[in-house]
């Protein structure tokens, strides 16, 4: 039975950070993933990372236009921490060889991104995602003394000691379909976000909320559940992102009119305002009849020099060919707002504590609160390295003063019934992806872009009847090897939870702030809602609650861009 000071569940840029700085702290570290590590969803990060290192920036307006970013909802502590700590990781990033863009003069460079006052993200093209993540694994691979890999290993549930502290997980090897115990003195899960309990989305198959729903059901409060960012440029076929790194470089986004219609929503920042705005400001030019027919706006990105565009947006130029059949450096491509990140997750304070002793959380599966109501584009990778690093040295130091604990036998026997009743089902009855699909599609009509109570009552009301429909959910591989049938089946009941917590989430927020528009309650309310919801689980079903807003020295203001 693998035994490991650190478990790290998740081998994303999160995940990654967390095991080379458990590791660095001396700690014998364990990192799984249900995927190879380079193929975590990490990988796929196109535009950039953001940090105030130019000398005539600073870490204070990095985090004021983050606190503003998330209309004031993110906690100002958290986010002073992760804008003050910013410009070190790209220079410990730089120095472990990310092959960050370089300018002219032999700098590293920046481009603009959306919601910032100055151009501060920093990029290798349109790949900065693959490129950190690479270099990460290199690291991981060099540190093979003290970390040790379960590639391609599933988590199917955490495990609590008699104390309620979280003693380490039960993990399916893929491979062989063989069931494990992992004991742990500290546990970081780094398992990544939920997208796919939407359809579609921008995020890969694998973004099915494994670790928010396992936190969920071992009592850990998740938080900002409603805050669903919808991304302004995605493909409508597909959901395919076009980074945010397009506007950056200077594309303009017009309706079927022919006007650039950022121009009424956001005059100064037009379509690099906050990606809210933006989303939002497509949403009502479609809605209002002067999208086209499609359903879609279009993005202009021949306004950025031909060259430029091949050289720093090279992989949109392929996905433009590949799945719209548009050549995006001579015409413009049609796109819509689609559903891209999830700002909430597991509570966990700036070290990456949850309130379940032992098990902390890292990157898009927790929520600081740095991002609050809508994440500032390129803020994600910056979360994932900052407080991944940060749960790694508070796990490890954790770690010193524990004894390695010893799970039961009886949990792996447990662990292996319900695999089993999920084998035997009976075939013939509703199909994990039927439920999958009216999950998605739900999502997508009801908790998008703009919500009312009358829609989440019907998402509600459809969530709770796939809940029910779930665990008889047929499926046809009854096999060890590879069986992606069985994980599918169990992912669908984390999609689910997560689902729920959302809209329930969304349900209570009677206002409107970041992401959560609600056509019924269209203003921003501080007097009543200037506060987190939390959900936990109560019984058998979520109960809702609140948490305080951490404000350091930014008052609330009107927000406009
Ligand atoms: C197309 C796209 C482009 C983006 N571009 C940017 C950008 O330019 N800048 C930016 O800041 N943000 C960007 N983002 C957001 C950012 O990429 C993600 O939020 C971030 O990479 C998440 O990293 P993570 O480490 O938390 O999780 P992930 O990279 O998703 O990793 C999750 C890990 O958990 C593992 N895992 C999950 N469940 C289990 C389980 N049950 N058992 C075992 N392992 C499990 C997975 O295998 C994986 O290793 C982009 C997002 C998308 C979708």
């Amino acid at each position: 039975m693998p035994a490991h000071d650190v478990l790290i569940i998740g081998a994303g840029l999160a995940g990654q950070r967390a095991a080379l700085a458990a590791a660095d702290a001396g700690a014998s570290v364990a990192i799984l993933s249900k995927v190879h590590p380079v193929r975590s969803h990490s990988v796929a990060a196109a535009g950039g990372i953001n940090a105030a290192l130019n000398p005539e920036d600073s870490w204070e307006s990095h985090a004021f236009d983050t606190v503003k970013g998330s209309d004031y909802l993110g906690d100002q502590d958290a986010i002073e921490i992760m804008c003050r700590e910013a410009p070190d990781e790209i220079l410990w990033l730089e120095h472990a060889g990310v092959t960050f863009h370089r300018n002219g003069t032999g700098h590293l460079g920046t481009r603009a991104f959306g919601g910032a006052s100055q151009a501060r993200t920093y990029y290798v093209a349109d790949i900065t995602g693959q490129a950190i993540l690479h270099v990460l694994y290199e690291r991981l691979m060099m540190h093979g003394e003290r970390i040790s890999r379960y590639e391609e290993w599933f988590t199917t549930q955490l495990l609590q000691d008699e104390s309620g502290a979280c003693v380490g997980c039960v993990a399916r090897d893929i491979r062989t379909g063989a069931l494990e115990v992992f004991d742990a003195k500290s546990v970081i899960l780094a398992s990544g976000g939920a997208g796919q309990a939407f359809k579609p989305t921008t995020n890969a198959l694998i973004c099915t909320g494994d670790g928010i729903a396992q936190a969920y059901r071992i009592g850990a409060p998740l938080m900002d559940m409603e805050m669903i960012q919808y991304h302004p440029t995605t493909l409508a076929e597909n959901g395919f992102l076009i980074t945010e790194g397009a506007r950056g470089e200077g594309a303009h986004l017009y309706n079927a009119l022919g006007e650039r219609f950022m121009e009424k929503y956001a005059p100064n920042k037009l379509e690099l305002a906050s990606r809210d705005v933006v989303s939002r400001a497509e949403q009502t030019e479609i809605n209002e009849g002067r999208g086209f027919p499609d359903g879609t706006i279009a993005l202009d990105i021949t306004k950025v020099p031909r060259k430029r565009t091949l050289e720093a947006l090279r992989e949109i130029v392929n996905i433009g060919k590949d799945f719209a059949g548009v050549d995006i450096t001579r015409e413009p491509i049609h796109i819509r707002p689609g559903m891209h990140y999830i700002m909430g997750g597991v509570k966990t304070d700036a070290d990456g504590q949850t309130p379940i002793p032992g098990l902390y959380a890292a990157g898009e599966v927790a929520c600081v609160s740095v991002h609050g109501g809508n994440r500032l584009g390129a803020n994600s990778l910056l979360d994932t390295l900052i407080f991944g690093r940060r749960s790694g040295d508070h796990a490890a130091a954790r770690a010193r003063g524990t004894a390695m604990p010893k799970s039961p036998a009886s949990v792996l026997n447990d662990a292996q019934g319900e695999i089993d009743s999920i084998l035997n089902r009976p075939t013939g009855g509703r199909r994990v992806s039927e439920i999958k699909n009216e999950l998605g599609e739900t999502m997508n009509r009801y908790v998008a872009v703009y919500r009312d109570a009358e829609g989440l009552a019907t998402a509600h009301e459809i969530v709770r009847r796939l809940k029910d429909e779930a665990p008889n959910a047929a499926i046809d591989d009854k096999g060890t090897i590879f069986n992606q049938d069985v994980l599918a089946a169990v992912e669908l009941g984390y999609m689910l939870d997560v689902a729920e917590a959302t809209v329930m989430a969304a349900q209570e927020r009677r206002e409107s702030r970041g992401a959560q528009f609600r056509t019924d309650f269209p203003e921003r309310n501080d007097a009543d809602w200037l506060h987190h919801i939390t959900v936990s689980k109560n019984g058998d079903g979520p109960a809702l609650g609140t948490a305080p807003v951490t404000m350091t020295r930014w008052e609330p203001q009107e927000r406009t861009y």
